[in-house]
């Protein structure tokens, strides 16, 4: 499978994972994977579009879309006819012509999405490309009301993560920006809907936009990884239970390419969030956090360094406008192949874990998969930047993504489980596989866990009643603050 020369091209990777992708859905003939496993994790979504999608365009102005229509309806490729000319006399425009009809509304909101937090991947597929969804406008003064819940976005999502302003039918196209804001729709495909669904399965997790009723039924137990001293290299990581409900969660950070490869996606917070600007900090990192963010996809690599961790951080986000267009069509992560992304994976502070496909993630499946890396991928992503340049590096690259299997982290896991399992460490012994284990396993585990702490907005400064400041002036009053 090693391509040896050339990174691939991000066309012929499996839309579920960064290895090359030959086998194709026979149906569609366009969602293609590397593995059943991966045509596996897709297939709940898969399933709902496959049949929609048809190669035949109806007119050169056409455009393939994904529409969500709303309420039960389930989500499906549709035909969208573009403007021909914008209003600024320019081919394209910002909305298809039958829009307003669509979603109900004269103008519609728009938001685009560049990153796929929970693969770990850039969605831009060529320079300047990335998915935009249009939705009811909230500010229309002839909203139609009452706005009804998207169950097809619920069912497209992982987890069913859908949020409170994601009501009524959404359109979602991959667009080509120009300049003065010109939008340009390019036909959306089944790689473009994978990354939509996780999109999405993030936006509906954010804090505040999640209603109670939305989500609280989907608690899951997650993990949270304490960083141990917070010193490097000073105590192993404490792994413990945690319950983590859809109305208290926040996710912030990008996914694990290490645990998308095991098909165990994850999604993270961190307990910084909202403390200010995240400064990467060589110190109070947690080492844990970080090796489950490595970059293992990336084109770019770092000079040769024995240093681990911080001292890697070589790169930064907002590189990756720069690298898509200079490295065209490569597959290629940002921060740089072997390291974690500065400002996402140095996670100075406490971190909160959890499987985006909504099942238990218990802390032993955390700390397993986490000690896999350690043991089984840091050392060859060290061996790998370290001594090897250019093509030997490419093709070291790609045995060391053949070798993030399934079987090999399973049997991993086994052998973990029987060590611990001999030093009397009980709560290993009856615990299902993570690629067994389903939600009544947990029943006790989850009832005893404590709930991720919810996150408080920075406190806005009361202002006591104008008196309290003494002013106006009056000497004889004190200054109080309430
Ligand atoms: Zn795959
Ligand atoms: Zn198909």
């Amino acid at each position: 499978m090693a391509t040896g020369a050339n990174f691939q091209s991000v066309e012929d990777t499996c839309i579920m994972c960064p290895r090359i992708g030959s086998k194709f859905c026979p149906k569609c003939h366009d969602a293609r994977y590397c593995s059943k496993d991966c045509q596996a994790l897709d297939w709940s979504n898969h399933k709902i579009i496959c049949k929609s999608f048809n190669h035949s365009r109806p007119s050169d102005l056409h455009r393939r879309v994904l529409l969500f229509p709303g309420g039960n309806t389930p989500p499906r490729f549709e035909w969208l006819e573009a403007w021909p000319i914008s209003a600024l006399g320019l081919p394209g425009s910002g909305e298809f012509l039958n829009t307003p009809i669509i979603l109900g509304t004269e103008n519609s909101d728009l938001n685009n999405c560049v990153w796929n937090t929970i693969q770990g991947r850039i969605v831009r597929r060529k320079r300047e490309e990335s998915l935009y969804y249009f939705k009811q406008s909230q500010d229309d003064p002839d909203f139609p009301s009452p706005m009804i819940t998207n169950h097809g976005l619920r069912a497209f999502t992982r987890a069913g993560a859908c949020r409170d302003s994601m009501k009524g039918p959404i359109i979602v196209s991959r667009v080509a920006e120009f300049e003065l804001m010109q939008l340009t729709h390019r036909d959306m495909d089944m790689r473009d809907a994978r990354n939509t669904a996780d999109w999405l399965s993030q936006v509906g997790r954010e804090r505040g936009t999640v209603h109670a009723a939305n989500l609280r039924d989907t608690e899951v137990l997650g993990t949270t990884i304490e960083s141990n001293g917070r010193v490097i290299n000073q105590g192993c990581p404490q792994f413990s239970n945690v319950r983590i409900t859809g109305d208290d969660v926040l996710w912030t950070s990008e996914g694990s390419q290490i645990a998308n490869l095991l098909g165990l996606p994850l999604l993270f917070r961190s307990s910084s969030y909202g403390k200010g600007t995240l400064i990467p900090h060589p110190v109070l990192e947690n080492p844990a956090a970080t090796l489950l963010h490595r970059d293992v996809i990336s084109k770019k690599v770092l000079e040769a360094s024995g240093l681990k961790g911080a001292q890697k951080q070589l790169t930064y986000y907002g590189d990756h406008k720069f690298e898509a267009e200079r490295e065209r069509l490569a597959f290629v992560g940002i921060t740089g192949f072997g390291s974690s992304m500065s400002a996402y994976s140095i996670v100075p502070d406490t971190c909160y874990v959890a499987r985006a496909d909504g099942k238990p993630l218990p802390k032993e499946h955390t700390e397993a998969i986490c000690s896999y890396i350690a043991d089984k991928i840091e050392p060859q992503l060290i061996a790998a930047t370290d001594d090897l340049y250019e093509n030997d590096l490419v093709t070291k690259r790609d045995e060391i993504l053949d070798s993030i299997t399934k079987d090999s982290f399973l049997e991993y896991y086994e052998a973990m489980r029987e060590e611990k399992v001999k030093r009397c460490n009980m709560s290993w012994r009856d615990l299902p596989n993570p690629y067994e284990i389903k939600e009544f396993d947990v029943g006790l585990l989850k009832a005893h866990a404590p709930r991720v702490p919810t996150f408080v907005h920075p406190p806005i400064p009361r202002i006591g009643p104008i008196e309290n400041y003494g002013w106006p002036p009056n000497e004889e009053r004190t200054y109080r603050v309430a």
